[in-house]
């Protein structure tokens, strides 16, 4: 019997696989005593788990491809140093003996006096590192529960194609991680289409979905699962006639994705004739492959918040100003760099920076509040990004403004480093466009104001519809109330537009919104003409610019803010919509 799941597909794609389960966090475990006969067979299989770990462990970094980005490796290297350390070796077999307990639960107890140490302590970056203890946990756990669990061992001899991951939740870290080791696609109970995980899938191409809740209960370790990323459906031991359906899914996404690559090389124009920019969103340097493979006119948004993820310390200006230089070397057109955007569900392992865990994450010190705070932080990144302007075109985005104090303090800070650099000889673009990204309904409401001190503006809608609509993004229990045709959502975005050519700024968009195909359409009624997002949606969209004619488009947007008629706003939603595939 067929067992089917269903959830948010977050990431396009089908994949046929067997189920492979994680805990991303360390599992309650049963104590179970042992007969004194027994004790030291029990010592030899935890060390032996302890062992297999270390091994699974090294071979994965061995085997890293030299252009994964170095914080994978550092984040490896930061769980060996953790299972030499005496907690996971002698510390664990001394509770075997001196309680005649099973080992998974002297891992456990170990487990949770490391986490209770950790979070006691005052420093930030220790108390942190918590984080890691349940992951080297988890490892050695799910060796100790079931012998195996290397991914990539799997993969290769496993010719029903790659694993798919069942887990209760997976961090940005961890897909990363997985994706080196070859995962097809996953499956977490937890988390929303806008998390940053679901994110990192897409830009990944994994197939993914999210929010299915039970979903590791009702698969077997092994068994042949099925997954449409899109449908956001997965079938777990399928019947004879399932898996034929979902090949020929698989088929059809093959097809539609050959025709989108035929249009690579057109250019993004409407019937009438405007120019459409399309950009890519990237996180990781190696990201810019993608961009340049749909022939994308330049980066919309770079994240760099991922070059301070997995690892133990903060990257130093000379590393951050190599990836930079990388990244603009690799992409034609110009490369619009976030500045650090961490906080909420961004969190680096060097530790919170700023202080103790608040109570609203997502209200607090975030983005370019952190950064203004963290002054010789914000000026090691500003450092790394002007020098690496004297390489080709970018733009300096600052996330998260919500008013124009930040703003202003941002250009200052970002002039003072110039004038650094002017005094030290480093050559800098003098002419630097910097931007904000608006995001908080403040912004869009006084883009107005905003926008003479602003070189472009780009609506970050992932988070303006979270706080518009007072929803969390990564809870997936609201997540439906989140509604990018929302009015208020919709105004705030023509607001930002209006101000952006009131003031002949470019005003491009960044969220997720801008590489959805169900809106393309409607935004492009509502003035945008520049649209970042993951490189997978960059064809799909052209498709829909070259088919759109604004002449039709624009009286539609312009009636679409206004109106109060619930029949008519449905005819024009109607209308806005995406043509046929
Ligand atoms: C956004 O909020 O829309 C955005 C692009 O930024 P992020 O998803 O990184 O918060
Ligand atoms: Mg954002």
């Amino acid at each position: 019997m067929s067992t089917i799941i269903s959830g948010i597909g977050v990431a396009r794609g089908i994949v046929i696989g067997p189920v492979h389960k994680l805990h991303g966090r360390a599992m309650p475990v049963e104590r179970k005593s042992v007969a004194p006969a027994a004790i030291e067979d029990e010592c030899t299989r935890y060390t032996a788990a302890r062992e297999t770990a270390r091994e699974q462990l090294e071979a994965i970094r061995d085997d890293i491809p030299d252009d994964t980005p170095k914080e994978i490796a550092s984040f490896i290297d930061t769980h060996l140093l953790m299972l030499d350390d005496r907690a996971f070796s002698s510390a664990v077999t001394d509770t075997i003996r001196a309680e005649s307990v099973n080992a998974e639960w002297a891992l456990q107890q170990q487990c949770e006096q490391l986490v209770a140490v950790f979070d006691a302590m005052d420093d930030a970056y220790l108390r942190s590192r918590q984080d890691d203890v349940e992951h080297v946990v988890a490892r050695i756990q799910r060796l100790l529960v079931r012998g195996d669990s290397n991914l990539s061992a799997q993969a290769a001899a496993d010719a029903d194609g790659p694993p798919v991951v069942v887990a209760d939740d997976i961090t940005p870290a961890d897909v990363i991680l997985l994706h080196q080791q070859g995962i097809g696609g996953f499956i977490t109970e937890f988390g929303g289409p806008l998390s940053h995980t679901a994110i990192l899938a897409r830009s990944l191409d994994i197939p993914a979905i999210v929010g299915a809740h039970g979903a590791a209960a009702q698969v077997q370790e092994g068994e042949l699962i099925l997954v449409d990323g899109q449908a956001g459906e997965a079938i777990a031991a399928p019947s004879a006639a399932e898996r034929a359906e979902f090949e020929r899914r698989a088929q059809a996404h093959e097809r539609f994705r050959a025709m989108l690559e035929s249009l690579r090389d057109v250019p993004a124009v409407t019937r009438d004739g405007a120019q459409v920019t399309l950009l890519c969103n990237i996180e990781l340097p190696a990201d810019t492959a993608h961009a340049h493979g749909v022939g994308a006119a330049g980066v919309g948004l770079y994240r760099t918040e991922f070059l301070y993820m997995n690892r133990a310390e903060l990257p130093s200006e000379a590393e951050q100003y190599a990836a930079y230089v990388n990244v603009i070397q690799a992409v034609s057109g110009p490369v619009t760099i976030r500045t650090l955007d961490l906080g909420a569900d961004k969190q680096v392992d060097s530790g919170r920076l700023g202080g103790p865990t608040p109570n609203n994450p997502a209200l607090g010190l975030r983005a370019i509040r952190l950064c203004l705070k963290e002054e010789d932080l914000f000026r090691v990144q500003l450092r790394a990004l002007l020098r690496a302007s004297a390489h080709g075109p970018i733009r300096i985005m600052l996330p998260m403004i919500s008013n124009l104090d930040e703003l202003l303090r941002a250009r200052a800070l970002i002039r003072g480093v110039m004038e650094e650099l002017e005094e030290e000889g480093l050559a800098y673009d003098k002419q630097v466009p910097v931007g904000a990204m608006i995001e908080v309904p403040a912004a869009a409401l006084a883009a107005g104001l905003l926008a003479p001190h602003c070189d472009f503006f780009s609506i970050g809608t992932n988070d303006l519809i979270q706080y518009t609509l007072a929803i969390d993004r990564v809870d997936d229990e609201v997540n439906y109330l989140y509604d990018p045709l929302h009015p208020a959502v919709l105004r705030l975005i023509r607001l930002t537009i209006e101000a952006g050519q009131a003031a002949g700024i470019p005003v491009s968009m960044c969220g997720e919104m801008a590489g959805d195909a169900r809106y393309t359409r409607l935004l492009l009624a509502l003035g945008l003409r520049e649209f970042s997002m993951h490189p997978s949606s960059v064809l799909e969209i052209k498709r829909i610019v070259r088919d759109a004619e604004l002449a039709a488009l624009e009286p539609l947007g312009q009636e679409l803010v206004g109106v109060a008629d619930a029949a008519r706003l449905q005819d024009i939603l109607r209308e806005l919509e995406p043509p046929a595939d």
